[in-house]
């Protein structure tokens, strides 16, 4: 295939506009389905995706379609992934298209994210082809979602592409459009040796890892020897070739294609995504795209439930590693908790999948401390520090001043829950940055907000004061100086590790409250009067008393639901019924559990 019948591309939108069902479309109409599985959303290859319906891992797929000049094009569709907490993966796939289909929901118009994927996609100096999705429903507004494509993107609504990703409605002409509106690959710079960008990477069983490659110029053969740019090192290509979904091998991949190579590399850690591959006789000057190292933006400690499965956790870290390169950990030991690991993640769904995948592909009960964002601590005479983990909090007397990290927040919302969400944004901490009219009915709110104010119950609550209508997007904006200090619980008067968290100031006192609340309900009497405490800097703020055990007196029993996965019940059913000792009072690990998920 010619360089100028390729049409490289990738699907953009806000969460649940239909990118994936699109893609599948595509890709059945391009007669690939995976004729194995027969599953749909083919691209979506975790199970946890598939089930909550977001892309996690970007994929990609070849194929051709014979366009209406009767001539056949390749066409290579390169996924993204569609969440917030992705935006460096997104610009990595967007770096390997010419163009984009951004996709909006008719019956939703345009949202948060669909403004965030639209910036990337403009940086990346893309050809941006709008797609209205999901006409077949009644509540579709084609008209409205079109004077909103003009009106907050510039884009000019009437070339937008109306379609049903479900029915196929029109998709054929979607087909056609790429062709004829997305560039095909730019001229190859003479100037440079080969080069290829690496845009994803992936374990596979057999092969070690798969790096997915867009060559720019030249050619990689089968045999080459070839070098990365950045990482540094020379490799043999051992295999090359077009991902089908299977991955079939070719004896080379020139200038323009999209493809995969395989270089005995062991270990996705290895590999750093958005590296340029080039080849080590004839070395490029050049790099293709600025690597940025990618920085996680929220940490927690992650104990088993169970002592005995630390070397398990251990194990499916490691695992768990090989496919994700974001994913950052170190063991830490907690005198609450055990052994466990500190683990650093890009953001709140990172968090959230990691956990859920460990617990569901490798059958581990996890405890997890109150997430935490990375201070910048500054002292009189020594350097600055970093900290994410609360228990590393210095003695407050040789502090000097504290940062913390905010981000830029911007909410579009019908304007009529406007109110509600200031005021969510006032308890939060955030500061108004600006707010415009998308349409008459339509608001986007901007708003600077700390990114710990970010991690505690935003979202919920966001979606519960505009009834499910708002939609949010944030990027990193600033370290600001803050008044934080770090709550202490103790239990008896030991301080309990685990249950240290640094807040602002002001939200101490009831913060303190509400955990040493949940204790006093999960602790059982004593033969002694337990006093429970929260202390900022020694200072008690608040405390409850369980009074001593009398006779004939049953102890409190342990109820209430604490799990969302049956299947967990049992082993952490078994954990709950260990104690911890802290001091001489035993703490069931239930408490600890209910205390953490408050947070
Ligand atoms: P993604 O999050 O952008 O990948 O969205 P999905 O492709 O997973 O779609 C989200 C939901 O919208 C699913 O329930 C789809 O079945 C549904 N959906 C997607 N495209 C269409 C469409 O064209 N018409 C209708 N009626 N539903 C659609
Ligand atoms: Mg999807």
């Amino acid at each position: 295939i010619p360089r100028s019948h390729i049409r490289n591309f990738s699907i953009i939108a806000h969460i649940d506009h239909g990118k994936s069902t699109l893609a599948d479309r595509l890709l059945a109409l391009g007669k690939l389905t995976d004729e194995r599985t027969g599953k749909d959303q083919i691209l979506d290859s975790m199970d946890i995706e598939r089930e909550r319906g977001i892309t996690i891992k970007s994929n990609s797929a070849s194929f051709y379609w014979k366009g209406e000049n009767g001539e056949t094009y390749l066409f290579n569709l390169i996924d993204t992934p569609g969440h917030v907490d992705f935006t460096y993966e997104v610009s990595r796939s967007l770096a390997a298209c010419e163009g984009v289909l951004l996709l909006v929901d008719a019956t939703q118009g345009v949202q948060a994210q669909t403004l965030a994927n639209f910036y990337l996609a403009l940086e990346a100096d893309l050809y941006i082809l709008p797609v209205i999705n999901k006409i077949d429903l009644p509540s579709a507004d084609v008209e409205k979602t079109r004077a909103q494509i003009e009106k907050s993107l510039g884009l000019s609504g009437t070339d937008a592409v109306p379609v049903s990703g479900k029915s196929g409605i029109n998709v054929e002409a979607l087909m056609q459009a790429i062709i004829d509106k997305i560039p095909a690959p730019r001229e190859q710079d003479a100037a440079q040796g080969a080069r290829a960008l690496v845009f994803d990477a992936y374990f596979d069983t057999y092969r070690g890892v798969v790096e997915k490659i867009r060559v720019f110029d030249g050619e990689i053969k089968k045999g080459d020897q070839i070098s990365f740019m950045r990482k540094g090192g020379v490799h043999p290509v051992n295999e090359i070739g077009i991902s089908q979904l299977r991955l079939v091998p070719q004896d080379s991949l020139k200038a323009g294609e999209v493809g995969y190579v395989v270089t005995g590399i062991k270990n996705v850690a290895e590999v750093m995504l958005g590296d340029t591959i080039t080849l080590a006789a004839k070395p490029a000057s050049v790099p293709l795209f600025k690597y940025k190292e990618v920085k996680p933006m929220v940490f927690s400690g992650l104990f088993p439930v169970n002592g005995d499965d630390y070397p398990l956790l251990k194990e499916s870290m490691d695992k768990l590693a090989l496919n994700d390169p974001a994913l950052i950990y170190e063991p830490e030991s907690s005198e609450a908790l055990g052994f466990g690991f500190r683990v650093g993640y890009l953001g709140l769904l990172h968090m959230e999948i990691v956990q859920e995948r460990l617990e569901r592909e490798f059958g581990l009960a996890l405890l997890t401390t109150a997430p935490s964002v990375t201070y910048h601590i500054y002292f009189q005479h020594k350097p600055m520090m970093t900290l994410n983990n609360p228990a590393e909090f210095p003695d407050p007397g040789d502090i000097d001043r504290i940062e913390e990290p905010y981000v830029k927040v911007a909410i579009i919302s019908p304007s009529e829950h406007m109110g509600a969400i200031l005021q969510l944004l006032a308890d939060k901490r955030g500061e108004n940055v600006s707010m415009n009219y998308l349409d008459t009915t339509t608001v986007q709110i901007i708003y600077l907000v700390p990114l710990a104010e970010m991690i505690f119950e935003f979202y919920d609550r966001l979606k519960s004061v505009s009834r499910g209508y708002a939609s949010l997007d944030y990027e990193f904006a600033e370290y600001r100086r803050s008044t934080l200090v770090k709550l202490d619980i103790l239990v008896h008067g030991n301080k309990v590790d685990a249950l240290s968290m640094i807040v602002h100031k002001s939200a101490a006192e009831t913060r303190g409250r509400q955990v040493i609340e949940q204790l006093k309900e999960h602790i059982s009497k004593h033969q002694f009067v337990i006093a429970i405490q929260a202390a900022v800097g020694g200072k008690v703020i608040a405390r409850e008393t369980i009074s001593a055990l009398r006779k004939n007196v049953t102890a409190k029993c342990y109820g209430g639901d604490i799990s969302r996965k049956r299947k967990l019940l049992d082993k952490q059913k078994e954990g709950k019924k260990r104690m911890k000792m802290i001091g001489s009072v035993e703490i069931p690990q239930e408490a600890f559990l209910s205390v953490l998920k408050t947070g």
